[in-house]
């Protein structure tokens, strides 16, 4: 994609055993981008992330870094830094000495060493706390240390590895805001490896999502969450509801879809002939909801009864029953007017709101 990547895979593979970790990925990250590598527990992000770190050896394929080939290159030499999710502190060793770590296996000058602490110590807020040791820093300190140490060589490209998943939500969210912060502010590239869909959503430009050592899709992040192009994508990404049906008829863009005896459209992604079974992937909050027919303007078009509201504070889950007996969650505002439990409503939703893929036996 991009004019100017720093990180360009090529082709990687590895295996442990049977398993495939990682099978035949490539990418490319830009020089000023943060990219986010989604995926659930076992995708291989992990795997990817220390082949590029060099922590890995791929089995096949090519990692480069700047322009440089470095598939055969020790971590020191590939100008990266990396964080990580348990932090790996020393705990004996001061906030100083564990910040200027890497500085000190680079062989730099201590005067070097105490110009670049002082420099980043700033960049991360935490200015004084240089003699204090891990177990006196609270778990965003704790955090903040290991992006320190990550950024304190001042790398080409920073690795990120669930670094903020032992923190509890609330720091959780301040520290999204934070690790952005730096990114900017550096304009070098992150590539932030996460199985948190929100995280990457929230801090990525672009984003891929792995599924069984494979990238299933690459892009800007608003692309992968409104035009999923797998069905793993499509059921992993947002929490979407999924209905089956069969296909009447399909132009390769648009299917028309008998969902249990009512007519729905939609954006095809996949293939289906008439009368193969289909599943129609619909995120919540793409579905309008009113108590009235007149209230929705969508080419589909169904009726349903609430069966019960869940309110969220600044929006609510309206569960409601349509369709054979199938429970569709909406996402709408805490309040609609005319709209309780055991209403009768009327939903509706654009056809593009509406993935249809063919449906397999089995997956995901
Ligand atoms: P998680 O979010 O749980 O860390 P992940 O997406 O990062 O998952 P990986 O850790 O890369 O996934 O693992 C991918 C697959 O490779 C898994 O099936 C895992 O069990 C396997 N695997 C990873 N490292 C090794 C290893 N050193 N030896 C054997 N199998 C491994």
């Amino acid at each position: 994609m991009t004019d100017q990547a720093i990180l360009r895979i090529e082709a990687v593979e590895k295996r442990f055993g049977a398993v495939r970790a990682v099978d035949g990925v490539s990418l490319e990250v830009g020089s000023r981008e943060f990219f986010a590598l989604l995926g659930p527990s076992g995708s291989g992000k992990t795997t990817l992330l220390r082949i590029v770190s060099g922590l890995e050896a791929p089995d096949r394929g090519r990692v480069e870094i700047g322009g440089t080939d470095v598939t055969r290159l020790p971590p020191y030499l590939r100008r990266i830094g990396m964080v990580f999710q348990d932090f790996l502190l020393f705990p004996h060793r001061t906030v100083a000495e564990n910040i200027t770590f890497p500085l000190k296996m680079q062989g730099r000058s201590a005067a070097e060493r105490e110009e670049q602490l002082d420099w980043i110590l700033g960049f991360v807020r935490m200015e004084g706390l240089g003699a204090r040791f891990p177990h006196q820093l609270s778990g965003g300190q704790k955090q903040r240390v290991a992006l320190a140490r990550g950024l304190v060589s001042r790398p080409a490209l920073l690795l990120l590895d669930e670094p903020l998943a032992n923190l509890d939500r609330e720091l959780r969210k301040e520290m999204e805001i934070e690790v952005r912060r730096y990114q900017e502010e550096l304009g070098i590239p992150f590539v932030y490896v996460t199985h948190n869909q929100e995280e990457a959503l929230t801090m990525s430009d672009r984003m891929a999502v792995m599924h069984q050592g494979v990238l299933e899709q690459i892009g800007p992040k608003l692309d992968v969450y409104n035009m999923p192009a797998t069905r793993f994508v499509a059921s992993f990404v947002g929490a979407p509801n999924k209905l089956a049906g069969r296909t009447i008829e399909g132009d390769g863009a648009r299917s028309r879809i008998d969902w249990d005896g009512i007519t729905l459209i939609g954006r095809s992604v996949s293939d289906a002939r008439p009368g193969d079974p289909v599943e129609i992937y619909l995120k919540s909050e793409r579905i309008a909801l009113s108590a009235s027919a007149d209230g929705i303007h969508h080419e589909n078009r169904v009726e349903g009864t609430v069966r019960d509201i869940i309110f969220k504070g600044q929006f609510a889950d309206y569960i409601v029953r349509a369709g054979n007996e199938v429970e569709l969650v909406v996402s709408g505002p805490p309040s609609i007017s005319g709209v309780d439990r055991g209403s009768r409503v009327n939903l509706g939703w654009a056809v593009e709101a509406a993935d249809v893929f063919a449906a397999k036996d089995g997956e995901p």
